[in-house]
C-alpha cells in the first residue's frame, strides 16, 4: 500500500494482457460515517461491512474506540476486501433489534472512501468509467453529438475544397 492506495504488482508473462492482470478482489478502506455508539464494537462493524466485502482490519483509532466505548457517534474505519464484480455502495442499510428485542429498526449508514477505483458499470471492470467505455452501445445523445461533429467536419472539408478549386 502506497498512501493507502493499493498497488498491484504482477510479473509479466508472455501472453498476459493488461486486462487480465486485474485481480478479482481489491483491498479498500471504508469509513462508516456517524456510526451510532451502540454499534461500536468489532463484531457489529465487521458484520455491517460484510455486506460489501470481507473485513480485514480496523484502524488503530477505531479499535481503541471499540474498547473505550465513548458512547458517542463517530466514524469507524475498516479495511475490507471487495469483489471487483460488485458495485461499491455509498450507503449501507443496517437492521438491529430494538430494546424489547422484537421490533427491528433500520438505519442507513453513509460510507466514505478515501480512494475509490473507477469502475465501468457496463464492463464491470475497474480502469475506466461508463463515460469512457468503448465496449458499450452509444447513447442517443452521443450518437447525435457524433453526427453533428461529422457534419461539421464534412462542411469544413467542403469549404477547404472550394477554396482549393478557386486557386
Ligand atoms: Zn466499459
Amino acid at each position: 500500500m502506497i498512501e493507502n492506495v493499493p498497488v498491484f504488482l504482477k510479473r509479466w508473462e508472455p501472453g498476459m494482457y493488461l486486462d487480465k492482470v486485474e485481480p478479482n478482489t481489491l483491498p479498500l478502506w471504508v469509513a462508516l460515517i456517524d456510526l451510532p455508539f451502540y454499534l461500536w464494537n468489532g463484531k457489529c462493524i465487521s458484520s455491517i461491512v460484510s455486506q460489501i466485502g470481507k473485513p480485514i482490519a480496523m484502524d488503530k483509532v477505531t479499535k481503541e474506540r471499540c474498547i473505550r466505548q465513548t458512547r458517542q457517534a463517530g466514524y469507524a474505519r475498516i479495511l475490507i476486501e471487495i469483489n471487483v464484480n460488485e458495485e461499491i455502495p455509498d450507503y449501507i442499510k443496517v437492521i438491529y433489534p430494538s430494546e424489547n428485542g422484537i421490533l427491528g429498526k433500520m438505519i442507513k449508514i453513509k460510507l466514505g472512501y478515501q480512494w475509490k477505483p473507477t469502475r465501468c458499470s457496463h464492463c464491470k471492470v475497474f480502469g475506466h468509467d461508463y463515460g469512457r467505455c468503448m465496449g458499450r452501445p452509444l447513447t442517443e445523445e452521443e450518437i447525435e453529438a457524433k453526427r453533428k461533429k461529422d457534419d461539421e467536419e464534412r462542411l469544413k472539408e467542403e469549404r477547404l475544397k472550394e477554396k482549393t478549386d478557386e486557386v
